[in-house]
């Protein structure tokens, strides 16, 4: 077991990665480590994974063993000087950017390296980005940021020259199907059946294959097509299902996270962590964990709207391949059917009209616009056609 365990299809990455920690172990001031690192690649890749296990390995004694104090208490975003920073709105501001800069310029407590990962860099404003530059020019001796980010074009330029880039790449449906069988115990019909459905997104190709209730949303979800044509009060009907949907999968995936953070938490600082005798600063941690926590389950209801649309994207785009007549492998196999009626009923010109109406919604949905209402709208679009 290595903390890389949960990357898929990254061996360049994970290779990449232990040799960064094996230098920087060495003491050695001929190899310069770099303070300052950006993770990139598409949603599901893996980013905040990678982030995580490196900053794993840096602190460990066996350079990411993935069973020690260190690596466990990382994982369970419990160590600390390990700190994860995720937008709680639309953006990083400034303040929380200076609170960053504070953050990886103290002497670490335990470990080896003060370490803050910034899951979504390309949320910081424009102010944010100015604060954290001066740190990440001249980083305190034991400071390591770690930013992750869709595409290095999305953080300023000013931040992404000052970065060593490490670029993730969406893994294969094998890479993915295989990993499913191996770690998480998925028989091959499921496991090929989950990879191909979730497009390269590994987090949902996981819950596809092991959680009921996640196939339960994404049937509802490639109902949607064939729903909304039957009249404007099934579209809507169908909109506040998938809200629905979203959030009762959000709530499953969240509990389950929390309360294996909580009980990490308390395995490193004792049951009454909070109360008289706890170690210092450990009640601001636990806070600072639930904080965490709401915010997650927040975009974790966002997220899985999201995969919904990405879903009902590409039954869409498989109907138009029919249209076409391009011989190409469709995402969803276990839909073909509806598929082909849809295609011989509708004209291509629609179907495309309806890929746009879904890719409208997700970005209102970027834009904080309420679920609800982002979703009536794209179903009335897809109701017309
Ligand atoms: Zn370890």
């Amino acid at each position: 077991m290595t903390v890389y365990d949960d990357l898929v299809g990254q061996r360049p990455v994970v290779a990449e990665l232990q040799r960064a920690v094996a230098a920087a172990g060495t003491d050695d001031p001929t190899r310069s480590f770099t303070h300052a690192w950006l993770f990139t690649g598409p949603p599901g890749s893996g980013r905040s994974v990678a982030a995580g296990a490196f900053a794993a390995a840096l602190q460990c004694p066996e350079n990411g063993c993935g069973t020690c104090n260190a690596c466990r208490t990382v994982r369970a975003g419990s160590h600390m000087d390990v700190t994860t920073v995720s937008p709680s709105g639309l953006s990083i501001p400034v303040d929380q950017a200076r609170e960053i800069v504070r953050r990886v310029s103290s002497m670490p407590t335990s470990g080896k390296w003060q370490i803050v990962v910034i899951e979504d860099a390309d949320r910081l404003t424009e102010a944010a980005a100015n604060a954290l530059l001066k740190a990440i020019e001249e980083p305190s001796p034991r400071g390591v940021f770690l930013l992750c980010a869709p595409s290095p074009d999305d953080v300023p330029i000013t931040i992404v020259s000052r970065c060593r880039s490490v670029a993730l790449r969406a893994p294969s449906a094998a890479d993915v199907a295989a990993v499913l069988m191996r770690r998480d115990g998925v028989d091959e019909a499921m496991a090929t059946f989950a990879a191909q459905a979730a497009q390269g997104h590994v987090g949902r190709a996981r819950r596809l294959a092991t959680d009921e209730t996640a196939r339960i949303a994404r049937a509802a979800v490639l109902d949607v097509p064939m729903v909304v044509m039957r009249g404007i009060p099934d579209a809507m009907a169908a909109a506040a299902a998938l809200v629905g949907a979203a959030g009762d999968v959000a709530d499953t995936v969240s509990s389950a996270r929390d309360a294996a953070e909580t009980a990490a938490y308390r395995d490193a600082y004792g049951e009454n962590a909070t109360g008289k005798g706890a170690p210092r600063g450990s009640a601001g941690l636990l806070k600072d964990l639930e904080k965490r926590q709401k915010a997650r389950a927040t975009r974790t209801t966002r997220d899985t709207l999201d995969g919904a649309l990405l879903d009902l994207a590409a039954f869409y785009r498989d109907v138009l391949l029919v249209q076409v007549g391009a011989g190409v492998v469709s995402v969803h196999g276990d839909h073909e059917t509806a598929a082909a009626r849809l295609a011989a009923a509708t004209a291509p010109e629609s179907t495309l009209r309806r890929i746009e109406a879904i890719l409208a919604a997700r970005e209102a949905l970027g834009l904080n616009v309420a679920p609800q209402l982002a979703l009536e709208a794209m179903a009335l679009a897809l109701h017309a056609g």
